[in-house]
């Protein structure tokens, strides 16, 4: 089978019809197989507002007390998830929903961040790597909500950015997608088409990358150490035109200093596969 991407799907455009129906669009006539992983920061926000409860950051991260928690649930594995899937499947994917705590597919520790306590915010330890890639041999498009199964039998909120990265390593990604609202990490509005470990790290301190942007550049990062040949944050229209923030292995960099884009690898979406496709 061919090496497979995980597309990790942002929060803030899930719940626009345009945006969905190009994702499925697109995804429908992709030529590599895809796992998807959505996060839904927005609409949590959302729910949390009507509940009154107030939402609390630490380093990017959301803070999941017990309240927390309940919200992400009902939020990532249901209206989210669902929807996800609704779309694709309606676009002739055969999309299945789970999350991390179905067939334990995810494994989570609680997450300890030097900046303050995150509460019930996991750490992913383990990913059923096979499981994945025994869905994708039978032609399932795996979309997988963040939630991860602790080893205490509890739920765990796993930042979407951290859970896509464990599953690309753990099935052999080819490339890593961070599909997000903005279409490259910028800096003076000046998006980047490359970004050092240094020059990231300058970038959270002097506070330019600020947000939900501070783990998904350090993910994306840490991603290429972990083995993944490529990681990208981009949007979609940037997808489709293979434009974006690229992250590559530090070998890499060296040998390709003068040529960074020679070698990226991006998936196309041929239209005339039509939906569906043939691994
Ligand atoms: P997602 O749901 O895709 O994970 P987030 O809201 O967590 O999205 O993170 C993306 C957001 O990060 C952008 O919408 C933007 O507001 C913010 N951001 C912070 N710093 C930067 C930066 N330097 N370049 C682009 N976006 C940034
Ligand atoms: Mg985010």
């Amino acid at each position: 089978m061919t090496q497979p991407i995980v597309l990790k799907i942002g929060g803030n455009d899930i719940d626009n019809p345009d945006f969905l129906a190009g994702l499925a669009a697109y995804t429908a006539c992709l030529d590599v197989p895809a796992i998807i992983v959505h996060g839904g920061g927005k609409e949590i926000g959302a729910l949390q507002a009507r509940m009154g409860i107030e939402p609390r950051w630490v380093d990017g991260l959301r803070v999941t007390d017990e309240e927390t928690l309940a919200v992400v649930e009902m939020v990532l594995c249901g209206r989210v998830n669902k929807r996800l899937v609704r779309q694709l499947v309606a676009a002739g994917i055969e999309a299945e929903g789970l999350s991390g705590a179905d067939r334990g597919l995810l494994r989570a520790c609680q997450l300890h961040n030097s900046q303050g306590d995150l509460g019930r915010v996991g750490e992913v330890t383990g990913v059923r790597g096979g499981v994945l890639l025994d869905m994708l041999a039978r032609g399932i498009t795996p979309v997988i909500a963040p939630l991860a199964l602790g080893d205490d039998g509890e739920m765990y909120n796993v930042n979407a950015d951290h859970a896509a990265a464990a599953i690309a390593q753990a099935v052999g990604a080819r490339q890593i997608v961070f599909l997000t609202n903005v279409s490259a990490v910028l800096v003076d509005d000046v998006p980047q088409s490359f970004i050092s470990e240094g020059e990231a790290q300058r970038l959270i301190d002097n506070g330019t990358i600020f947000g939900g942007m501070i783990p998904k550049v350090k993910t994306a990062l840490h991603a290429v150490t972990l083995g993944i040949p490529q990681a990208v944050i981009t949007d979609l229209p940037g997808l489709q035109g293979q434009a974006g923030t690229v992250f590559y292995s530090q070998q890499q960099d060296q040998q390709q200093e003068t040529t960074i884009n020679q070698g990226v690898f991006w998936p196309t979406a041929s239209a005339q596969t039509g939906a569906g496709v043939a691994y």
